[in-house]
């Protein structure tokens, strides 16, 4: 082997600036122990299926800043979008087995679904704490409704 690697489609998407940690979820951690907040990851497509609730991910570590291939909790993700990779770095790492892009696409689109669903339930029941910053009340997406589908005030400040 030499040379540069063939580009290739991947699935990216980034890391949660803040995840619930903790009993009941009631803590925030930014990012995760690997990745800083807002990170951008590079997802390996092993195998399709679903109920990934982990998924190998290449990117840059939150200390080092050295490129890192690790299982993340697919709910610490968010914005999974198909793209053409060039890296080398990235490419080495992978092994990518010839996806295109309607594929990545699909793949995309399955795990922001299921990164959604992971998020709702792993604390269900649990009201998120005073002054969350998960990705969820980030963007709006919890607040007005609570987990259990009722309305909840909204609280200023
Ligand atoms: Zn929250």
């Amino acid at each position: 082997m030499d040379g540069t690697p063939d580009p290739q489609w991947m699935v990216v998407a980034n890391v949660v600036r803040w995840r619930r940690y903790g009993d009941g979820g009631q803590e925030l951690r930014p990012g995760t122990k690997a990745y800083k907040g807002g990170a951008r990851v590079f997802v390996v497509l092993d195998y399709p299926g679903m109920g990934h609730m982990e998924v190998t991910t290449i990117g840059q570590a939150r200390n080092t800043g050295h490129w890192i291939t690790i299982a993340t909790a697919t709910r610490h993700l968010h914005t999974f979008r198909p793209k053409l990779v060039h890296s080398p770095a990235v490419l080495r790492r992978a092994h990518p087995e010839g996806h295109d892009e309607e594929c990545a696409r699909q793949r995309a689109t399955s795990l922001e679904r299921l990164a959604a669903m992971y998020r709702a339930e792993v604390f269900a029941g649990a009201h998120h704490p005073e002054g969350c910053l998960c990705h969820e009340c980030l963007n709006g997406a919890y607040g007005a409704r609570g987990e259990d589908g009722a309305e909840r005030p909204v609280t200023s400040g």
